[in-house]
């Protein structure tokens, strides 16, 4: 039996999974961080604590779905404390992205922005099609809820980076967050990510490959937040058997 502990336990995928556990064979819920109390009822075998040690100790794999800086406090500790440790979270600084790699030099890591299957598959489709479609305008929107805090999207900067490996460009040169005033038109290599922002939308991502005369669109829709909470337990079951290192959901789905 796997005992997991969750980092991110009162949010919106955090209660996803701790409702998804009790129906995982192999997994059960051990521990949960919280900064405050909890609002709502757990099961009394489960640690409940704000001491970062006692939650990592009282746990064989973490599973992270929280905010950039509660999950640097959660990598720094994890790094003196090791665990398997699935990331779920977005909007990581640079600063935060190399802390993730240093404690994958004693743990097994997966960062994923999405867990989901589709989205994985959308990012291998991503970057055939860039490869592929030369000279096609490669323009990104993406959808999400009214309270996501990161702009844009983890996801859209992941398909963005792959379309841009496609064509061997950099992404951080070509990368275009916004159009507006008198801006000129549209360079050849640029790729752009809009975000817009709004009701309830769990999250809806599109990539589109324009050309004259004809153009493609893949569309990747979730419809349902367990769709990443039942990822990121598959990630987490495949992930402890894994020595030290930074791997990704393609990694964990042999895509
Ligand atoms: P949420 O705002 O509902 O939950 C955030 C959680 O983090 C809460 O439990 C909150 O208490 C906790 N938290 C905040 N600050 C903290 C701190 N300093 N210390 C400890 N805990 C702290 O958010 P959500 O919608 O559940 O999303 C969480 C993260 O997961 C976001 O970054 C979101 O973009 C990302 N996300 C990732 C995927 C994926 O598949 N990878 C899918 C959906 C959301």
């Amino acid at each position: 039996m796997i005992k997991v502990g969750v980092f991110g336990a009162s949010g919106r995928v955090g209660k996803l999974l701790i409702e998804d556990l009790k129906a995982t064979e192999g997994m059960s819920l051990s521990s949960v961080f919280v900064r405050n109390e909890l609002d709502f009822a757990i099961d009394p075998s489960v640690l409940v604590t704000s001491d970062m040690r006692s939650f990592l100790l009282g746990c064989d794999l973490v599973i992270d779905f929280s905010l950039p800086e509660a999950c640097e406090a959660l990598l720094e500790e994890a790094i003196k404390h090791p665990k398997p440790l699935v990331v779920g979270t977005t909007g990581l600084s640079a600063h935060q992205l190399n802390l993730l790699k240093q404690a994958s030099d004693n743990m097994p890591v997966l960062y994923a922005t999405n867990m989901s299957l589709g989205v994985a598959l959308l990012s291998k489709l991503v970057h055939m099609a860039s490869a592929r479609l030369e000279g096609f305008d490669i323009e990104i929107v993406e959808m999400h809820h009214r309270h996501k805090k990161d702009a844009p999207s983890g996801t859209a900067l992941t398909l963005a980076q792959s379309a841009a490996a496609g064509r061997g460009l950099d992404l951080d040169s070509v990368r275009v967050s916004g159009r507006d005033g008198n801006i000129g038109a549209r360079t050849k290599e640029e790729i752009s990510v809009m975000a817009l922002r709004g009701g309830d939308i769990v999250g809806r991502h599109t990539v589109g490959f324009y050309n004259d005369g004809e153009f493609i669109e893949l569309n990747h829709t979730a419809t349902s937040r367990n769709t990443f909470s039942k990822g990121a337990l598959r990630a987490g079951s495949w992930l402890v058997k894994q020595p030290s290192g930074l791997y990704s959901i393609a990694d964990c789905l042999e895509l």
